[in-house]
């Protein structure tokens, strides 16, 4: 292959320019009737066409036969500006990039005044016009003011904006757009027939995707999978590999340990994306698309999906069917909030890999602190605050207190009222506990730890959030003695993230202040923790003390209450 793809399909006509109709169009009507301009702004992203159309319009402009949108492609002219071909001497390319002098301007429109050689106009193409200095633009301005009737100006340039009013405002502007994906997959399906190679179904929309709308992209990306192609053409393997996409079975697998709140699953998937050689804010990209195609699927269902959605294969298009019954409208909704706001936070961030394991890890919390478990999570509160006083007669005649959420268990008002009737009842705990850790010594045995679990992690949220990042979804208590406490994380580099930002002083403390114990606090991996399956979080609430003398009796009647409402379930 020695001519890059991209240029070796650049088109000569006006008819072959794709996805860019809105401006081609009128132009070619205006060369029709021969009502040209005598300076054009061709504005709009990379790639896109501008410069070639550029070339085109010059080309129609001085064929024997213009202006004319359809170039005879026999006379001088024609030939000479043919793309690829050698070039006229009456068409002159300027990139204001390396020309943006004063003195080269001051040569241009000295020069200007010059008859064409051998053409009917003489052409000035002014490529990254926006970056023409001040003094450039002005020596421009005179000519583009009031310019000989042989020359014409072609400014083109990604940032319209950015060139000087006076100029702009005496040009036709014609924006560019990026091509649309369908108009783009189509033109790349053309060039793979062209060029003889077969491309498996699912290579052209990862090519699109790649490419952003830009034609130039895409044209790039193809080139490399048609030279790297095989006997049996590009397979979607290759295509994954050398785009440094993410595999599709990554995505999945991700996906799948979303919609069934697998942690240790999905931070393993994170692992494999990592050590595959995948970059992490691409993977987070990627996962914002899927998020965002399963909420199409779950609005539009079967047809209409198939019809917006229409690259994707069949078999996918089965998957994430199923993936989207499974997680969700609002759950959708919310990841894909969660990893918007994600990969915005990953631009420029030290470590990528961090960035999309808390990401991770916020999708998997459970959605609000509403219903059962922010109930019993509640109930957990009161306990702990007559666990963390001395037994006091107050603790003991709590049964009057503890009547009022079981009768208004289930309602999402009366957790409020249950919350602030703890609010008026704490202060004479909350000013104890600063003194407890002397008073209750080694008194907690691992089920209260993880019943506390919940709360230590609000509190840690409340003093550093990072800390917390890297325990809400994928820690637990694992053991507790009389020296330390040790919690479990679901993968290495969490814990890596926990050991080196120094999170286990910010847990020491949240445990002295949640539940009045000082313990060192010990952190290891344990990837077998899923702590997001309901039966996880059923096991951590309902496990009982060994030693019921532990308990208050408020304990008691809540932890009761507790059992009660996971049997009504
Ligand atoms: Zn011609």
């Amino acid at each position: 292959m020695s001519l890059a793809l991209y240029r070796k399909y650049r088109p000569s006509v006006f008819a072959d320019v794709i996805g860019q109709e809105h401006v081609t169009v009128p132009l070619s009507n205006a060369l029709e009737s021969g009502r040209t301009h005598h300076a054009y702004l061709f504005s709009g992203p990379r790639g896109c066409g501008k410069t070639s159309s550029a070339r085109i319009m010059a080309r129609s402009l001085n064929c024997v036969n213009g202006p004319t949108p359809n170039p005879c492609g026999e006379c001088q002219s024609c030939k000479d500006l043919v793309a690829n071909g050698p070039g006229s001497l009456d068409v002159i390319e300027l990139d204001a990039a390396t020309h943006g002098l004063v003195d080269d301007a001051r040569d241009l429109r000295d020069k200007a005044f010059f008859a064409p050689v051998q053409s009917r106009y003489k052409i000035y193409i002014i490529d990254e016009a926006h970056q023409l200095g001040p003094g450039a633009a002005n020596a421009l301005l005179k000519v583009v003011e009031e310019p000989p009737p042989h020359v014409i100006f072609i400014f083109a340039t990604t940032e319209p904006d950015k060139l000087i009013a006076t100029i702009r405002s005496r040009t036709h502007h014609y924006p560019f757009r990026l091509v649309p994906p369908g108009i783009l997959a189509a033109h790349l399906e053309k060039i793979c027939n062209l060029e003889g190679v077969s491309v498996a179904k699912g290579v052209i929309p990862l090519v699109v995707r790649a490419s952003g709308g830009s034609v130039r992209d895409a044209l790039s990306v193809l080139g490399q999978l048609l030279a790297g192609a095989g006997k049996d053409g590009v397979s979607y393997e290759i295509a994954i590999q050398l785009l440094g996409f993410t595999d599709g079975a990554l995505l999945d697998d991700a996906i799948d340990a979303i919609a069934a709140h697998d942690g240790a699953t999905l931070f393993k998937t994170i692992d494999r994306v990592i050590e595959s050689g995948h970059d992490p804010r691409r993977f987070t990209s990627d996962m914002l698309e899927r998020i965002r195609d399963l909420m199409i699927v779950d609005a539009l269902k079967d047809s209409a999906s198939n019809a917006i959605l229409r690259d994707i294969p069949d078999d996918q298009m089965e998957r994430m069917r199923n993936q989207a019954n499974r997680i969700g409208t609002a759950n959708l909704s919310r990841a894909a909030d969660i990893a918007a706001e994600g990969l915005t936070q990953m631009r420029g961030a030290t470590a990528p890999r961090l960035m999309l394991e808390l990401i991770c890890g916020r999708i998997l919390l459970p959605i609000g602190d509403n219903g059962e478990s922010g109930m019993l999570s509640r109930i957990e509160r009161l306990e702990r605050a007559e666990n963390i006083a001395p037994m006091s007669s107050a603790a003991v005649s709590s049964p009057a207190r503890t009547a009022e959420p079981k009768e208004t268990t289930g309602s999402a008002h009366a957790t409020g009222e249950i919350n602030s009737s703890k609010v008026e009842e704490a202060p004479t705990p909350v000013k104890e506990k600063e003194s407890a850790p002397a008073h209750v010594p080694g008194n907690f045995d691992i089920a209260a730890l993880r019943r506390a679990w919940p709360d230590v992690i609000e509190d840690v949220k409340k003093r550093r959030r990072l800390t917390w990042s890297l325990l809400s979804a994928s820690a637990q208590v694992l053991a507790v003695d009389d020296k330390a406490i040790t919690i479990g994380i679901v993968n290495a580099g969490a814990r890596d993230s926990f050991v080196r930002s120094e999170s286990d002083e910010i847990l020491r403390k949240a445990f002295v202040d949640v539940v009045g114990i000082d313990r060192k606090i010990e952190c290891v991996v344990d990837p077998s923790i899923d702590t997001n399956t309901p039966a996880a979080r059923e096991t951590r609430t309902s496990e009982a003390p060994t030693d019921k003398t532990l308990l208050t009796g408020a304990a008691l009647l809540a932890q009761e209450l507790g059992a009660k409402i996971i049997e009504s379930k």
